[in-house]
């Protein structure tokens, strides 16, 4: 009997139960001569396969904006653990890992519903626990822990419900002030600013603010006035992606202040009108805010410096090699923002922490845990095992969504905007879930198809600029998908597509962002 353990709900593992490691796939490719040959042990057939994870539903972050935005529904974005774990065949507890001995082989757990601590054993290990809010300063955890509006978006489970009743109690709160006053006229006027800063300046965070500014039209019959600001580190970027990105921003209402750091958060005291916080920024100033939320980037969960004997890179990730295992413990992989790389693919910054990279490391880690587990069960020591390699993607696919139904996208050092791009990642998006889930909730947008002249290239750029509102994006995803295959043509969009970027922008060619 070999063990299986897996920790964490992340995106990888979902996948991995759901496709490569559910009984049910494995008995069809079984029947079908796949699988390595490892089905037809009897062995393996009776692997135990346990899941423990913190939560009942594990959270798309992909769509998570969307559900900040009101463009889904909360239950849209989550994977329901339980449901997803018992189609496949997976027992899953429900519980917090909070320490891992690998010399020991043993998972020590804390199950908060019935109050006890466990020890599990495993043979083979997986973890994927995702990573922690990075924090500018521990006042900003204080202040939250001390019941401020101030919401970090790890864990992301607890982002939108954060949100929806922030907003809900500014509502009420507005609406009470209306029926106080004599006339709707005379409270529209007097209706008060309601401040959002998001701190952060990488993609989770601006998306994050154009989410809120849209969350916030929701509301427009109680709050009129909501600033959303946005505060970020970082200098002025001259890009195609950055110069549209700035370009939405200004569009929307959406004050952005770069080149500044959010220092600490300051309580308001007491019996200060409106109690609004302040965040303390670099440059001295201090900004008032009713909301706060920080996207300032991910951090290593503490307790795998604390509590486990697995070596660590310097950020407090857990080590992998290109097998995605453990350099100090064979037994264990780790996948997602959990693990670091080191120095393997030439910056140990790389690849970032992203769910893309989580979903990717999928198929690799459930061929090195089917080939660990034959290994095993043959008798051999783990070191025997003929683990896959995996080699992370330079160029990828950067969608960001501007909450009203159009997104940005970057690929190929190109920057494209419009309709079209928002319905390409809710189709990449609702996709994964319904891999995942296996169920169709979301409907599949028409596919239309634009006639056009010139030749590929041109065709090609012209598509890729289109802001139309009509929810077509197959022909736009044909082109993408062409490109990877294609140098010669990819090269011809870049340059077509950098010419129109440069008339329309005064971006010079070749400044265009490398996503
Ligand atoms: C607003 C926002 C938008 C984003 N959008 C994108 C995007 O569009 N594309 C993209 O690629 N990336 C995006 N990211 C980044 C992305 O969220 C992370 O990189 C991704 O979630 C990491 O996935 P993972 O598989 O490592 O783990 P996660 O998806 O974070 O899952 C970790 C799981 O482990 C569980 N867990 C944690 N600790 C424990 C424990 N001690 N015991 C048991 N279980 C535990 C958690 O409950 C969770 O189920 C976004 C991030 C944010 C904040």
């Amino acid at each position: 009997m070999v063990r299986v353990v897996l920790v964490g709900g992340g995106h990888a593992h979902m996948m991995i139960i759901r496709r490569e490691l559910s009984r049910v796939s494995r008995y069809r490719l079984w029947k079908r001569g796949y699988g390595r040959g490892w089905e037809n042990d009897a062995k393996l057939r009776e692997l135990e396969l346990l899941l423990i994870t913190n939560r009942p539903e594990s959270v798309y972050s992909g769509m998570t904006p969307g559900v900040v935005a009101g463009r889904y529904e909360y239950e849209e974005a989550a994977v329901d653990v339980r449901s997803v774990c018992a189609r496949a065949g997976w027992t899953v507890l429900i519980a917090s890992v909070q320490a891992i001995s690998s010399s020991e082989r043993i998972v020590r757990v804390y199950d908060k519903q019935k109050d006890v601590h466990l020890e599990i054993p495993y043979d083979i290990l997986s973890i994927n626990i995702g990573s922690e809010a990075k924090l500018p300063h521990a006042s900003f955890l204080l202040g939250a822990q001390a019941g401020a509006a101030v919401v970090m978006t790890r864990p992301i489970a607890e982002l939108e419900p954060f949100v929806r009743r922030f907003f809900e109690a500014q509502a009420q709160a507005q609406a009470q002030v209306q029926v106080q006053t004599e006339s709707l006229a005379a409270s529209a006027s007097e209706n008060q600013t309601i401040n959002v800063c998001v701190v952060g300046g990488g993609m989770a965070a601006l998306e994050l603010a154009f989410a809120l500014r849209q969350r916030a039209c929701q509301y427009a019959p109680q709050m009129h006035n909501v600033l959303v600001q946005l505060i970020d580190a970082k200098m002025p970027e001259k890009s195609a992606l950055y110069t549209m990105i700035e370009h939405e921003l200004a569009a929307r209402g959406i004050e952005h202040r770069r080149n500044v750091r959010a220092e600490r958060l300051q309580l308001p005291h007491a019996g200060t009108p409106d109690q609004q916080l302040s965040v303390i920024l670099s440059d001295g100033s201090a900004l008032p805010a009713h909301l706060v939320v920080l996207g300032t980037g991910a951090a290593a969960a503490a307790w795998l410096k604390t509590n486990t004997d697995l070596a660590l890179d310097a950020q407090g990730y857990v080590l992998v090699n290109q097998k995605l295992q453990s350099v100090s413990a064979p037994a264990v992989f780790a996948v997602g923002d959990c693990c670091g790389f080191g120095q393997l693919f030439g910056d140990d910054s790389f690849p970032p922490k992203a769910g893309v990279f989580s979903v990717r490391e999928a198929h690799v880690l459930a061929e090195n845990i089917a080939s660990l587990a034959a290994c095993l069960a043959a008798g051999n020591a783990p070191l025997a095992a003929d683990l896959k390699e995996y080699t992370p993607q330079r160029e990828f696919l950067q969608l960001v969504s501007l909450g009203d139904g159009h997104a940005i996208g970057s690929k190929f050092g190109l920057a494209f905007s419009g309709a079209w791009v928002w319905w390409l990642k809710h189709h990449l998006d609702t996709s994964w879930m319904q891999q995942v889930t296996g169920s169709n909730k979301h409907a599949a947008p028409s596919r239309n198809v634009t006639p056009f002249g010139g030749s590929p290239a041109e065709a090609a750029a012209y598509l890729m600029s289109r802001h139309s509102s009509r929810d077509s994006f197959s022909v736009q995803l044909g082109v993408l998908q062409r490109m990877e295959t294609d140098d010669a043509f990819c090269n011809e969009v870049r340059v077509v597509c950098r010419r129109s970027t440069k008339e329309l922008y005064g971006i010079e060619e070749g400044s265009a962002s490398s996503a």
